[in-house]
């Protein structure tokens, strides 16, 4: 009865899509109809299709529309949708979450549903995870576009502003997340209407739903101004700590997070550093970057949490494997891990403001998502997004045999059963995709398969193009791939190369074969790897290799567990491992789960008071506002500065001191609120609730802030000069941040100790690119 229950009532968040069924149906009624129609028919035909532009925010196509889109996609893609792309395209245009197994066509699906929207009087974004994917997809689907008279474009990190706003005018734009985000984050800072890109917000279509909205919600995207400061030097403190040895200088916590200096520890810096008393305030700064550099040394690894590519570092998002662009460490430890490397050490300039990719996806008037695993977080996007998630089944039934998981004591164990696996499937030829935790792991297996004669492919996510040519080719005949969770993702794998010329051949062998080394921290990223093999109903296998030495299972296991494994691990069976496996990994998804909750928590009362601040700077940009507020603070300067000039003068003089006011005052109170939230962990202690006091705290420093902003542009404005009039602020002496840039950090108030000590260290090194000189 619970299990009909559970059946009738589903997935909480989840849809069913079975309603869009009927609608498909009827599309293959009016097939002839469409393709009867010539192109310039076919582009009016879309238009009038649809008998009303679908209630409230969302489309429903019509059978009639769905016939036009078929037909349209074949002429000029050669690939009529299948029923099941139209029923995604039907599921998306209604705004849902849809899950599609990969390689069942989603590019397709979303760039229907796109032309859905726009021929309902929509725009449209297509929000990709990478500029190769938002190029690829956009080149791809123009065609589709073209003939139905549907502009589209595609941004990429690289586009310049003045492009940037063109493309932002057309029906379809194809970008990442990041850039949408940091176009949006620009214009916000911008002092005249004229210097804005504009990206409209109105539909977006996610692609890797799942990712961008649940894994990566919460990661800020910064807009930092530079500052012309240039950082302190880390090298001292870098070869200093190199000194310490472990367990005499320091101890590393069983978390894996912290690092504390022993008094040993403490002892010997002071006494290289001649004497001094590292807890004496003058010497708070040398403390915090010996404290960096000893965190940078001990637990940020190379190729596990970071890769040194071009003399730069890039971070590896370790859940995934993946590098994360133009993302940095807060504050000093990116610089600290600089210095361990001998790199350039850059200056993490200041930040002016951020924008999380959950507030960013918020503001678009209609949402809609797909991905391979959505359904898993339907809950999640449901709360945060309101949307709801549903899956549609795939064309052909799958043929995947998906092995269970084998979990061994040791690495040595594992390896050995690996090497048994690969020989065995290599030897017949069947191509094999070897699915790591990190690329120091992808590496460790290349050698050992080199040892045995293996010649594998390595992927090591540093480039999402190359990587997209080595994974199209992980289904040749006799191939071996090894790969993070996320390399190439978005690419398919097609049995018997990128042409399928060897499909047959590969397929008696078994297709592809996915070789699992750990588990990843959720359930849903070892779906996407397993998904890699099976495609479009082929044959193919996923084999699982757990160790409990993984990471996983050390972090989230619990010590009893942990302790059981260590004195009785052979004689528990792999039902008992596995159960502990599982557990782990539950855990860590919880763990996600409530970090999620709680930064958006954290971040609802600053993202209120931004928006507040951003209504009075529009207004005062374009309305006279601050000359208003100016006037009735110092009316007899304002007097005396128009007389000598023109009233029109001094409201742009006005204007643009409100402005600079506005900004400097906006990028101090964020630092400020900031550093709060970093602290008000510590309040937990005290039995208060560190989020009501938070709120709390946000509220009153936020108290008066456009009185104060004012203030402060009055009192500037009343020293300015009949001389210093119509000049510019910079004659005044007001400097606006030299030049902005943009990046992402990870980001979490309660959690990773690892990024608390990162930003409270750096506070010291905060300074401030808002001047008067
Ligand atoms: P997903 O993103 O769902 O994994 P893709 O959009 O990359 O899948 O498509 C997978 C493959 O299927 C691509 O090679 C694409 O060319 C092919 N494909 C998609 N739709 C069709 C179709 N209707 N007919 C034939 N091939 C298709």
């Amino acid at each position: 009865m619970r299990r009909l229950m559970g059946r009738l009532v589903g997935v909480p968040g989840s849809a069913s899509f079975r309603g869009f069924r009927r609608i498909v149906s009827a599309a293959n009624e009016h097939r002839q109809w469409a393709d009867d129609l010539d192109d310039a028919e076919l582009s009016r035909a879309a238009r009038e299709a649809l008998s009303s532009p679908g209630r409230g925010a969302v489309v429903e196509p019509t059978a009639e529309l769905l016939a036009v889109l078929r037909t349209a996609a074949r002429r000029t893609l050669g690939q009529e949708p299948f029923d099941e792309q139209l029923l995604a395209c039907c599921a998306l245009a209604a705004g849902n979450a849809v899950e599609m197994d990969t390689g069942e066509g989603k590019t397709l699906a979303g760039a229907l549903a796109a032309a859905a929207f726009v021929v309902a009087g929509r725009r449209v974004h297509v929000l990709s995870v990478n500029d190769y994917l938002a190029e690829r997809d956009a080149e791809w689907m123009q065609p589709l576009f073209e003939l139905l008279d549907v502009s589209v474009g595609w941004v990429g990190q690289h586009t310049p502003p003045s492009t940037r706003a063109e493309w932002y005018r057309l029906d379809v734009v194809y970008a990442p997340v990041s850039e949408v985000g940091y176009d949006v984050l620009r214009d916000r800072f911008a002092t005249s209407d004229a210097d804005r890109v504009r990206p409209v917000l109105d539909v977006a279509i996610v692609d890797e739903a799942d990712a961008v909205m649940t894994d990566e919600a919460m990661s800020p995207l910064v807009l930092a101004g530079t500052s012309t400061e240039t950082p302190e030097d880390f090298a001292l403190a870098d070869a200093l700590v190199q000194e310490l040895d472990s367990g005499v200088h320091y101890a590393i916590d069983a978390d894996q997070a912290t690092v504390p200096l022993t008094d040993a520890g403490l002892d010997l810096l002071e006494n290289r550093l001649g004497g001094v008393n590292l807890y004496d305030t003058a010497h708070t700064g040398t403390l915090t970057r010996l404290n960096l550099a000893l965190h940078a040394h001990v637990l940020v690894r190379r190729d596990v949490h970071y890769l040194v590519i071009d003399d730069t570092i890039k971070l590896v998002n370790t859940a995934r494997g993946r590098v994360a662009h133009q993302q940095r460490w807060p504050d000093g430890l990116h610089a600290a891990v600089e210095a361990k490397e001998r790199l350039t050490v850059s200056s993490p300039g200041v930040v002016l403001d951020t924008l999380t990719v959950q507030d960013l996806l918020r503001r678009y008037t209609t949402l809609a998502g797909m991905s391979g695993t959505v359904v898993a977080v339907a809950e999640e996007l449901a709360e945060f997004y309101s949307l709801r998630a549903g899956r549609v089944e795939r064309r052909l039934p799958n043929q995947r045999v998906d092995v269970a998981q084998r979990i061994f004591l040791d690495d040595q164990a594992r390896m050995d059963a690996v090497m048994a696996e690969i020989r065995e499937r290599h030897r017949e030829g069947q191509p094999v995709l070897v699915g790591t935790q990190s690329v120091a792991q992808s590496e460790q297996f290349a050698a050992a398969f080199a040892e045995a004669g293996i010649e594998a492919q390595v992927l090591n996510a540093r480039n999402d193009a190359h990587e997209a040519t080595v994974i199209a080719e992980a289904g040749e005949y006799g191939a071996v791939t090894i790969s993070t969770q996320m390399s190439g993702r978005g690419t398919d794998i097609r049995l018997g190369g990128l042409d399928e010329h060897d499909h047959r051949r590969v397929a008696a062998s078994g297709g592809l074969a996915v070789l699992q080394i750990g588990r990843y921290p959720s359930g849903r990223l070892d779906a996407q790897l397993r998904g890699r093999s099976g495609r479009q109903g082929d044959p193919g296998t996923t084999l699982t290799f757990v160790a409990t030495t993984d990471e996983l299972v050390q972090a989230h296991a619990t010590n009893h567990q942990l302790e059981k494994i260590r004195r009785r691990g052979s004689q528990l069976d792999q039902a008992a491992l596995g159960s502990i496996v599982d557990q782990a990994q539950r855990i860590a998804e919880g763990i996600r789960r409530d970090r999620h909750r709680d930064t958006w928590d954290f971040n609802r009362a600053i993202s209120r008071q931004r928006d507040t601040v951003l209504a009075e700077r529009d207004e005062t940009m374009n309305g006279d506002q601050a000359t208003v507020e100016v006037s009735r603070r110092i009316p007899e300067e304002i007097d005396r500065l128009a007389e000598a000039s023109s009233p029109s003068v001094v409201a742009g003089l006005a204007r643009d001191v409100a402005l600079w006011c506005f900004d400097e005052q906006w990028c101090d109170h964020l630092a400020n609120l900031t550093e709060i939230r970093d602290g008000i962990h510590l309040q937990a202690l005290a039995g208060v609730n560190p989020r009501d006091e938070f709120h709390r705290i946000a509220l009153r420093e936020f108290h008066g802030f456009f009185t104060a902003a004012y203030d402060h542009a009055a009192d500037i404005i009343r020293d300015v000069t009949a001389a210093q009039l119509g000049q510019g602020i910079a004659a005044l002496g007001l400097r606006r941040p030299s030049a902005t840039w943009t990046y992402m950090t990870s980001d979490n108030p309660l959690g990773s100790p690892m990024d608390r000590a990162a930003r409270a260290a750096g506070k010291w090194m905060r300074t401030r690119v808002y001047r008067i000189e």
